[in-house]
């Protein structure tokens, strides 16, 4: 999928991000149609209108049921034209939508004003960042109130600026841009959380961006940095927690204490709080070397990528085979057409020319995957206990613990897919 190196340590600097980091953000915001995914990481999404009904910017159009309620809502004003439509999501699936045609008026639903932020409780604002739908934009796309409880012992929240992954610059661009509705959104979450301390986790290298944060950060005194090492993945969830927190745990940051929320997402809760404000525009990287000028594009949620690409100035002239990745290099999805769904959970468009045929070859032994693996596992035996379908070597070698970073399959010489291969051997393992 992506052009391999025979290195062992991934240690981006620049991490190709120069294609996009300079640029000014730049607007997508009057698409014709726009489309609502009515099925999201496997759940069902129940429609709330029909076909003619009129929509207004902001107003709740679907709904996810069940232990975690979730909530879509349109992005324009105009007329519903279709239900179940089946269209391109990042996930790489085709689903059924909800397909608006935008009359570019952008008459705002009444719900949308301002709040009196001083007398909201947390259960107010965890009630609110519910209510418009703000979901994890690290790419999880979960609902981000789950995470909050005022009654959890939660002492800090962690913002995860680390934006690991090489060519993304979404959150980076965000953070120069909007880093007053970054911190107040942080503030927010630490009362929703009765937390007494912020801190923003991001990468040593952006010298700048950290002088930036620094500065805004002055006179503020619950809220500060905390520097990472420019690897990949220092920007694993995990890694952030242990060592903000100082303690190893298990299963969820809650457990030492801590709740992470996404750049893009901190911003999300300070809309919502402050202006009952949906989850309706992100900003989105669309870069790469396919594209003639690779930006940072704020969208409205629904639009359609090849819109975007066309808007931003398109293809390359050349370009003739190209891969089309949704979300970053080392863990995004290949996508075979570029008529997909700009949806929440997209937060990067990658367009790479195929520069060769990449044959894979047989395991010349080297280790490097071994090496490399954050969480200490042995890709190629897994592999090989995959291939033998041995379910109960694949437990043994412990397969449940891949984070799916991408780097063994990133460091193999022999362009063996591991990665690919050990997320189906923990999905076999898990059938058992
Ligand atoms: S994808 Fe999984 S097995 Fe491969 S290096 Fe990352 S954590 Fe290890
Ligand atoms: S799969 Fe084999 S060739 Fe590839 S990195 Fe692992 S040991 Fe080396």
């Amino acid at each position: 999928m992506f052009k391999k190196s025979s290195g062992t340590l991934i240690r981006e600097h620049s991490g190709h991000k120069g294609l996009s980091e300079n640029s000014p953000i730049v607007e997508f915001l009057k698409p014709n149609f726009v489309y609502f995914p009515l099925m999201e990481n496997n759940c069902p999404y129940e429609s709330l209108v029909n076909v003619g009904d009129k929509v207004k910017v902001g107003q709740l159009i679907s709904i996810k049921s069940g232990r975690f309620p979730s909530f879509t809502h349109s992005s324009v004003s105009g007329e519903v034209i279709s239900i179940d439509k089946k269209m391109w999501h990042p996930s790489g699936k085709m689903v059924p939508t909800i397909e608006i045609k935008n009359d570019l008026q952008e008459t705002m639903f009444e719900e949308i004003k301002d709040n009196d932020v001083s007398n909201l409780s947390s259960k107010d604002i965890i009630n609110i960042v519910k209510n418009c739908g703000v979901v994890g934009l690290g790419g999880a796309c979960f609902p981000t109130y789950v995470k909050y409880n005022p009654d959890n012992n939660i002492n800090t929240i962690i913002i995860n600026a680390a934006e690991c992954e090489p060519y993304i610059t979404a959150d980076y661009v965000t953070m120069i841009n909007n880093v007053n509705e970054l911190i107040r959104g942080i503030s927010y979450i630490m009362k929703a959380n009765n937390a007494s301390r912020g801190v923003i986790a991001v990468k040593k290298y952006h010298t700048e961006l950290v002088e930036h944060l620094q500065k805004s950060l002055a006179n503020i005194n619950n809220i500060s940095l905390f520097l990472l090492d420019n690897v990949y993945p220092a920007g694993w969830e995990k890694y952030i927690v242990q060592r903000v927190q100082k303690k190893t745990y298990k299963g969820l940051p809650a457990e030492v204490g801590a709740v992470v929320n996404n750049v893009q997402t901190a911003v999300s809760v300070c809309q919502a709080v402050e202006k009952n404000m949906p989850l309706i525009e992100k900003i989105i990287t669309f870069t790469g070397k396919g594209l003639k000028e690779p930006k940072n594009v704020r969208v409205k949620i629904g639009s359609l990528v090849n819109e975007i690409i066309d808007f931003i100035g398109g293809y390359i002239d050349d370009l003739e085979d190209a891969y089309l990745i949704a979300g970053g290099p080392m863990t995004g999805n290949a996508i075979v057409f570029d008529n997909m769904i700009a949806a929440k959970m997209l937060g990067s468009v990658i367009v790479m020319p195929k520069e060769k045929q990449e044959v894979e070859l047989p395991c010349m032994g080297c280790g490097k995957c071994t090496e490399i693996c954050p969480v200490f596992l042995s890709p190629i035996l897994i592999k090989n206990a995959y291939d033998d379908k041995d379910v109960e070597k694949i437990i043994k070698l412990d397969a449940n613990r891949c984070m799916a970073c991408g780097l063994c399959s990133y460091v193999c010489p022999s362009r063996i897919e591991l990665t690919d291969i050990v997320t189906r051997a923990k999905t076999l393992a898990n059938k058992k």
